[in-house]
């Protein structure tokens, strides 16, 4: 009898979480997720303007207006790529914003909906326009990928045993917003940050070569920007690795998916 039952749990446990996996029509990829797209981009949008209010914005314009046009440039080529691949559904609710905050952590995000924050730590690793195209096509890639969205998912199963994002918000709202922050890099001790994985990781950096190609800024630059950052981690590691753990087989796919980026370059 206790093996029936067992055997029942195990069915309807695997029935939850084959109907909680969504196919993303980007990547072609199951993923889980006990999130909705509308509680992301609302809980995104909230957690993006406190972040807005909390923080120093730069005051440095040149630097400011480098990340707008940088951002306005990907966004561009985000939606003409969507467009041309029939999946531009993909982008209803995004309210696309870029601004720079006054900050030494090396560090940038993109939060659902197009939400991106780069932080002036990182611009001694970018160095040029170029080089912040490698960054923010890296972090809109995640977002439209819909990346976060799954490791949400996989943080309130981990850490909320399984509650979909609203409830778990109104239920538990600080660790909820301390999850998501965590999905960022912001503001949080080393042990609450959730990086990205390699499957991810993987797929932000082919679809970040695509997009700054599109955008019109050469996608080689991607190398110079992961070598730098790289030389950087070890005891103190830049904010940035700790959501974005590289090695050195990344490098090598970078160098791979270059000839496909390139294919999308225009001068
Ligand atoms: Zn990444």
């Amino acid at each position: 009898m206790e093996k029936i039952q067992t055997r029942l749990f195990v069915i309807v446990i695997a029935a939850f979480l084959f109907q909680s996996c969504s196919l993303v029509p980007l990547t072609g990829r199951r993923q889980l997720s006990l999130v909705s797209d509308a509680d992301m981009l609302s809980m995104s949008y909230g957690q993006y303007d406190q972040f807005q209010k909390e923080n120093r914005m730069s005051s440095n314009s040149a630097d400011t207006n480098e990340v707008k046009r940088v951002g306005r440039n990907i966004q561009n080529a985000v939606t003409t790529y969507f467009a041309r691949n029939n999946m531009s559904q993909g982008l209803n609710g995004f309210a696309w914003e870029f601004n720079l905050v006054e900050n030494k952590e090396a560090n940038a995000w993109c939060m659902p909906g197009g939400k991106v924050m780069v932080y002036s730590g990182i611009l001694p690793f970018t160095r040029n326009e170029t080089g912040l195209a490698v960054v923010m096509g890296h972090e809109i890639a995640h977002a439209v990928a819909k990346h976060s969205n799954e490791r949400m998912s996989q943080a309130l199963v981990e850490q909320l045993g399984g509650q979909v994002l609203a409830q778990a918000l109104k239920q538990k709202p600080k660790q909820t917003q301390q999850i998501w922050m965590g999905l960022f890099g912001v503001g949080v001790q080393l042990g609450a940050v959730l990086p990205y994985n390699r499957l991810q990781e993987g797929e932000a950096d082919r679809l970040g070569l695509i997009f700054m190609a599109m955008a019109g800024y050469d996608p080689h630059a991607a190398i110079g920007f992961w070598q730098r950052m790289s030389q950087k981690a070890g005891k103190q590691p830049p904010e940035f690795l700790s959501t974005h753990p590289t090695d050195k087989k990344r490098m090598t796919k970078i160098i791979a998916a270059m000839p496909e980026a390139m294919r999308y370059y225009k001068k």
